[in-house]
């Protein structure tokens, strides 16, 4: 018997090994020990019984058999297949999916790290232009084909000795970094207590009495209604629930999953980032307890192991998590939502480059489950199979409680630099508008989706910048002071801020451009004592410190909460009555078809985090494109217009 294992080897397709005479026939999913060149690997088993590509090809045996049965469900065995072939990457490289990260206490506690070397941009021109010669040449070559990078010690491998890579490195042709290795996913778990919160007690689930939900509104129960007769067909069916904000979509995700529950099927809840999954996940909680699991990568390896053990043993009937929950061990699934559908962070930007979206309507397909889209903002793709029937369509055109949507104000900056001057940050309606939230004690949020303090440092006299040696961008500017700070917001390289300019040794060196370091300064200073703190990917990077920063916010312990689009999406903060949007139309200038998209779905939503509770909301949008149609849009929420245009 010949079977195909995928081994965790970015890039390799499936391998085939020979079942020993005398050793069971794995089954699909278990974990197996193989020979791989001079080492053994632990990889999955995908297909029984293939045939071998040619008499002529040795096939070696297989060393060891690990699990009884399926160590991953066979069903999303399939799905990583699907996935693999799909977006044309390796079976290999769907598996840290879905897998646990090692147990506690393996083998390979500390985390090590390899060198690794990526191609640059100007790496590529000069394998076009063949100024580079030799082992450099065949260097760059290799390293054109693998675009995420590859270990210098697999260069070597090839021939390619160090010398010749620390000189393209010095051409700036590659760019050089320490990647961590992860612990080995295979471990065998030796964690055998149960899993769960801390302090919590599994025995007794948390279970929202059915008195305590609230009635819901006319158009909430008739979304319900028409989601439920669909789910309850049992067959494979996609909705979009295309919601306005605020309009109570995650209500009817929860009527939902009852009801689903109640039929013995589970549900799979995805949510776009990490940072919405407490919110999330709490709510869930409330309502079934115990039965619900986390999954997303800011888990500690040892809680992440913990959940998907409970999952697979099958004691969650609810799954909250990002992207790769999609391949969460969960059976019998009837219900996937996928909240913000439209968001770009449901896209994997490294291999195998999948959209979590639709790799969940995949899964519902082979399950036969409702897949429920969420948004406000639906993705141009998601509403055009909404228009022509291939999903469908469930609208929310109110917010519970009738509450009115924002009222959007949009300020011209060029009028603004006119009467204020050049420097001028916030405008003078936001400054005022912030004021008069902080004298009535209500709150504030400002977004500017772009981080650091300025964002270029140029020289007045030579007109040099300081950029990035690996790749040849601006070096952002991070801190103030002491802690001040030049960093590369792609490859991470940092270096002190100099004092004179390192090309032409001139005194004059400026700082330009800002981002939301800089506003989160600029708020403080305009309003002394207000409590001012800052949401972006610099500000949360120690663990806990974004649940930390939230759960402030929402106490009122934070007057004014200064972020990129973190802040932008589906957060739900009642007293909140102002959101300002500092350079709406940063998104505008990118080299993406999707630039308009982008803008009006950020403004949208943003605009859809004011007014939540019982005071009225108001957004105000600085923009030096006052008349461009993605601003316009939005500030009148007017999605149908959006589409069409
Ligand atoms: P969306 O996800 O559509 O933007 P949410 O689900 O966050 O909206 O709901 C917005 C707010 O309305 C939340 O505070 C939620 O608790 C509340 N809410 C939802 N449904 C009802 C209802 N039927 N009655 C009262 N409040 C509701
Ligand atoms: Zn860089």
């Amino acid at each position: 018997m010949l079977i195909s294992v995928a081994v965790p080897v970015p890039g390799l397709d499936l391998l085939t090994y020979a079942v020993p005479e005398g050793m069971a026939t794995p089954a699909i999913g278990a974990r197996v020990v193989v020979p791989l060149g001079t080492r053994v690997v632990t990889g999955i088993v995908i297909e029984r019984g293939v045939r071998p590509l040619s008499a002529q090809v040795e096939v070696k045996p297989l060393r060891q058999v690990l699990d009884d049965g399926a160590f991953v469900p066979e069903e999303v065995v399939a799905l990583a297949r699907w996935t693999a072939e799909y977006y044309a990457a390796g079976v290999g490289d769907t598996i840290p999916a879905l897998l646990p990260p090692m147990a506690r206490g393996g083998r390979a506690d500390a985390h090590k790290t390899t060198r690794m070397a990526a191609i640059t941009a100007a790496g590529l021109e000069a394998i076009g232009a063949a100024v580079v010669r030799g082992k450099q040449r065949e260097a760059l070559e290799l390293l054109a084909g693998a675009p995420s990078g590859m270990a210098t010690s697999a260069l070597s491998a090839r021939g390619i000795a160090a010398d010749a890579i620390s000189r393209l490195a010095k051409h700036g042709y590659i760019s050089l970094r320490n990647d961590r290795v992860d612990r080995d996913p295979f471990a065998v778990s030796d964690s055998r207590q149960p899993g769960g919160r801390p302090g919590s007690d599994p025995g007794q689930a948390r279970v929202r009495p059915e008195s305590d939900t609230r009635p819901l509104t006319a158009e909430q129960t008739a979304a319900v209604a028409r989601l439920r007769a669909l789910a309850e067909t049992g067959a494979f069916h996609v909705a979009l629930l295309h919601g306005v904000t605020g309009s109570g979509k995650t209500e009817i995700y929860l009527r939902l999953a009852a009801d689903v529950r109640a039929r013995g099927r589970r549900v799979l809840m995805l949510v776009p980032e990490i940072a919405l999954t407490p919110a999330m996940a709490s709510v869930f909680r409330d309502a079934f307890g115990d039965r619900v699991a986390i999954q997303h990568s800011g888990l500690s390896d040892g809680e992440r192991h913990d959940q998907w053990q409970r999952i697979r043993r099958g004691e969650i009937d609810i799954v909250v998590g990002t992207r790769s929950a999609v391949f969460a061990p969960i059976e019998r699934v009837g219900l996937i939502v996928v909240d913000e559908e439209h968001d770009g962070s449901y896209k994997q930007e490294e291999s195998p480059r999948y959209n979590g979206r639709d790799v969940a309507i995949v899964r519902g397909q082979r399950a036969g489950a409702l897949v429920v889209l969420g948004s406000a903002t639906p993705s141009m793709e998601s509403y055009h199979n909404a228009v022509t029937g291939r999903y469908e369509r469930v609208v929310l055109e109110r917010r519970v409680l009738d509450r009115p949507l924002a009222a959007v104000t949009v300020v011209d900056m060029r009028e603004e630099y006119a009467a204020e001057g050049p420097d001028v940050i916030l405008s003078r309606a936001l400054r005022d508008g912030i004021r008069a939230r902080l004298t009535r004690g209500e709150q504030a949020l400002v977004l500017l989706n772009r981080r650091g303090f300025a964002t270029a440092v140029f020289c007045r006299q030579c007109a040099g910048t300081l950029d990035c040696p690996n790749c040849s961008v601006s070096l952002v500017v991070h801190g103030d002071g002491h802690s001040r700070r030049a960093r590369c917001h792609y490859c991470n390289y940092t270096a002190r801020v100099p004092t004179v300019c390192p090309l032409c040794a001139g005194p004059y060196l400026e700082q330009a451009g800002f981002g939301t370091e800089r506003v989160e300064a600029e708020v403080a200073a305009a309003c002394p004592g207000a409590r001012v703190a800052r949401l972006d990917r610099d500000a949360i990077r120690r663990r806990g410190s974004l649940t930390a920063l939230l759960s402030k916010f929402r106490d009122g312990e934070i007057d004014v909460l200064v972020g990129t689009q973190m802040i932008a999406k589906g957060h739900d903060f009642p007293r909140v009555t102002l959101v300002g949007v500092v350079s709406a139309d940063i998104g505008l200038g990118l080299a993406d078809f999707r630039a308009s998209e982008r803008t009006f779905q950020l403004l949208t939503q943003v605009a859809g985090r004011a007014g939540r509770g019982e005071q009225l909301g108001e957004a105000i949008v600085q923009t030096l494109y006052p008349g461009h149609y993605s601003i316009q849009l939005a500030c009148r929420q007017d999605y149908p217009a959006f589409y069409e245009r």
